[in-house]
């Protein structure tokens, strides 16, 4: 598929699809819009006997669960504390996170920044003035050698605006390494141009972090596009959320990540769910992703095994988690301390 159209109600992508749309799908996309590409709805599987357990739908299609879920924060990261300067966030010292943009290729339903999508308040384009602060804090910490740029989707600005961002960041001499993470290679992959990963080779120390979360999403498209950006040169990374009934499964992750390897995408993060309103409902529990690595120890190329991760709240960061630290069903402190609601 070419096209690169994007649907924006729920109703007229089950219209697309030919089947019933989400209940209470109005309220729901009032708080949490709705975005679609025809790309990744047409992964969806129709011919499924119950579509809403389909692992396309759900990471597309909202669900009335996101509404229930009141009590979880909409920040707990700390995010918003940890930013120094506007879109720059700042946890650890040698390396930042900066938010180029709100727009992505698909709203994912399990997203943990929804907070800078919910009830309509999506992140512009960052500006040149907001950059050149972001660019100024940067040098004037230099022990920062490398900046995580994020979003939104890096991938959904101009070409121009992203040639922009990334001359500005590459010429300050502390940056060396440059983490661009996407989600279009998953779900719009037509929309990176050969010009585009031209630009992306340009840049020595540029990896792209890209996020398959089911080897469903393994296409043609996107394995071929994973291709054409490895033979420029870019390492590609691999990070998967753990999502209770889209991919809590040893089986279905084994298949994803051994599609992964094989493609020379190499599976890194394997996060579990941030306790983020509206997303609650994706939450499988820590012990659910140990169960998942215990059974890989034996079965599953080192290659092909993520770091199982969760980030703490309140901007502890993250910390990897490994069945060996556990003993007779006791989990690391940090876990049994109280600090996860799961
Ligand atoms: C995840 C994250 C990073 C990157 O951490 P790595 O362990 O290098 O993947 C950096 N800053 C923030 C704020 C993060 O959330």
């Amino acid at each position: 598929m070419t096209s690169k159209s994007f649907i924006k109600s729920s109703l007229e992508a089950a219209e697309i699809l030919k089947v019933e749309p989400p209940e209470n799908h109005q309220d729901i996309e009032n708080k949490y819009p709705f975005l679609v590409s025809d790309y990744y709805l047409s992964l969806i599987d129709t011919s499924a006997r119950d579509i809403e357990n389909d692992p396309i739908w759900q990471q597309c299609m909202p669900s009335s669960l996101e509404l229930e879920d009141t009590e979880s924060e909409i920040d707990p990261l700390a995010e918003e504390m940890q930013t120094v300067v506007p879109r720059l966030i700042h946890r650890y010292p040698d390396r930042a996170v900066l938010l180029v943009t709100g727009k992505c290729a698909t709203r994912c339903r399990f997203c943990f920044r929804k907070r800078t999508w919910s009830d309509g308040n999506e992140l512009a384009d960052i500006s040149k003035a907001e950059l050149a602060k972001a660019c100024a804090y940067l040098r004037a910490n230099p022990k920062i050698s490398e900046v995580l740029i994020s979003g939104g989707d890096p991938l959904m600005l101009s070409y121009d605006k992203l040639a922009f961002i990334l001359d500005e960041l590459s010429s300050i001499k502390s940056i060396s390494i440059l983490r661009l993470g996407s989600r279009v290679p998953v779900t719009l992959p037509s929309l990176v141009t050969n010009k585009m990963i031209k630009l992306l080779s340009s840049y020595s120390g540029l990896w792209l972090m890209t996020h398959f979360n089911h080897p469903r999403e393994l296409t043609f498209e996107s394995i071929k596009l994973c291709g054409d950006i490895i033979k420029a040169g870019i390492p590609i990374l691999n990070q998967t959320v753990l999502l209770k009934g889209v991919n809590d499964d040893a089986l279905v992750l084994e298949e994803l990540f051994r599609g992964l390897i094989v493609i020379k995408v190499k599976p890194h993060y394997l996060f579990h769910i941030d306790p983020v309103r509206g997303v609650r409902h994706f939450a499988t529990g820590i012990e659910k992703g140990l169960e998942i690595l215990s059974y890989f120890r034996s079965t599953l190329s080192s290659l092909a095994v993520p770091t199982f991760a969760i980030d703490l709240p309140e901007g502890g960061g993250k910390v990897a988690l490994q069945p060996e630290y556990c003993c007779e069903g006791k989990y690391p402190s940090v876990v049994d301390g109280g600090l996860l609601p799961y």
